[in-house]
């Protein structure tokens, strides 16, 4: 009935989620507010692991893309489930690091690491560079040397292959800020690079061709043409990369006409392509990486608003205000990503009136869903917007001065807050 299967409606004709009434939620924490079912993270965490020991024996690991979501309970969920975790940050390392996180099983990605981001990683041992560039790769050497450390690389390598989704979490196409292209010789000219460096040590390639992609093909294809690349570099420079690192991107359900791949599928696929090929080119087959961010929190979280004020504006449309907006969801005014709308405390009653529903923010952009059916609304009402788990809080702004939201896990149909609401005193902490 609704896009996640955490979610439900309860005798009270309420919107429940993790078996927890959210007009509860809203009452007991205050809204705008953020939820999350962390049976659901839990699961998915495993249906992912599971499926690489069920279809590749085991022979890989998957990453959780800790940009989707990250805080230090996250981080200590991840780490509880055997996972690994990617970081594009300093910050994201931070938080992990105050996590407890295992340091070797963290990767650090990012198009422009700082030297104060690579020589922090070293110092805490981090596991894995991803590197982007030429710049990043002699950088990284001088400061691993300084450290007398050798770094394990791979190198992010642009496969040409352009996924069906939004242009702007497109990443695989030659038009990419991010790695190194394939066609122009760039990629292998930093393999070649690579060796001759000391303090690195050259373990992978990796590829992500984008976001909320739904095809598995395109998947498919990047495998093939990354252990093509492999074979070429054995042939060419004499050595085996071992690992294959095929990046993230699996979408995930906003709305009922999204079909995501079931994600177990994916792995069945994408390993039938790893083995043929490698035996096409009598080549050894690599340890896999996957990296997962969305589709691990996406579907697990909702958003809690309370109805503040309605405005129809007649033939024209009817505005619903809500005491949130841009600053805790910027993805409607940053890719019209669509979404399912629930007047919270009247789950249970048809979605027969068409609104559009704006945030608070002085913006007429800010807006979080436009002519989308909900049910009878009224001032005071509570809104949930759904699959709001991923890239929402980690997407929050000040914008306005106004206070990020509070982050409510549910376990056990208990709830309890792992990120505290801002208060007006935090947003005049730094202020001198
Ligand atoms: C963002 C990102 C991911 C995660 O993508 P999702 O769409 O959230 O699964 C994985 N790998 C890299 C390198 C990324 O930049």
């Amino acid at each position: 009935m609704f896009v996640s299967d955490c979610l439900s409606v309860n005798e009270k004709g309420h919107l429940t989620i993790g078996g927890y009434d959210t007009v509860s939620l809203a009452q007991e924490f205050s809204t705008p507010l953020f939820v999350m079912d962390e049976e659901k993270i839990r699961k998915t965490c495993r249906m992912y692991q599971n499926s690489l020991n069920t279809y590749y024996q085991g022979r890989g690991m998957v990453l959780y893309a800790s940009k989707a979501f990250s805080c230090k309970e996250m981080c200590r969920i991840i780490a509880e489930e055997g996972l690994g975790l990617d970081v594009v940050s300093g910050g994201e390392l931070y938080t992990a690091l105050q996590a407890g996180f295992p340091t070797e099983r963290i990767h650090f990605h990012g198009n422009n690491k700082t030297e104060e981001e690579l020589i922090f990683a070293l110092e805490h041992d981090v596991g894995h560079f991803v590197v982007d560039n030429l710049t990043e790769l002699e950088t990284l050497d001088r400061l691993a040397a300084g450290q007398n450390k050798t770094a394990n690389i791979s190198l992010r390598i642009k496969p040409g292959i352009e996924a069906h989704t939004h242009e702007a979490v497109m990443t695989g196409q030659i038009d990419s800020k991010f790695g190194f292209a394939l066609e122009t010789g760039e990629a292998m000219e930093a393999v070649n690079f690579a060796t001759r460096f000391r303090h690195v040590n050259l373990k992978g390639m990796h590829n992500h061709i984008g976001s909320q992609i739904f095809d598995i093909e395109p998947f498919q294809n990047a495998a093939k043409i990354m252990l093509e690349f492999m074979h070429q570099i054995r042939q060419e420079i004499g050595i085996v990369i071992e690992e294959l690192n095929l990046g993230g991107g699996f979408g995930i359900k906003y709305v009922e006409s999204d079909t995501p791949v079931p994600y177990g599928d994916y792995m069945k696929e994408i390993s039938q392509v790893v083995y043929d090929t490698c035996e096409k080119l009598k080549f050894p087959v690599p340890y896999i990486l996957m990296e997962p961010g969305r589709s691990i929190v996406g579907e697990a979280g909702i958003t809690l608003y309370r109805v503040g004020g309605i405005k129809e504006i007649p033939n024209i449309r009817t505005y619903v205000s809500v005491d949130g907006g841009m600053t805790d969801n910027p993805r409607y005014a940053l890719y019209q990503s669509p979404y399912s709308v629930v007047v919270a405390n009247k789950a249970s009653q048809p979605a027969a009136k068409k609104v559009t529903i704006a945030g608070k923010c002085c913006e007429s952009g800010d807006l979080i869903q436009e002519h989308t059916m909900i049910q009878e609304v009224e001032v005071g009402d509570t809104l949930a917007v759904l699959s709001t788990g991923a890239y929402h809080y980690s997407m929050a702004s000040h914008y306005n001065r106004i206070c990020k939201p509070a982050v409510v896990m549910i376990r056990d149909s208990e709830p309890r807050v792992i990120i505290k609401r801002e208060t007006y005193a935090d947003l005049i902490r730094n202020d001198l």
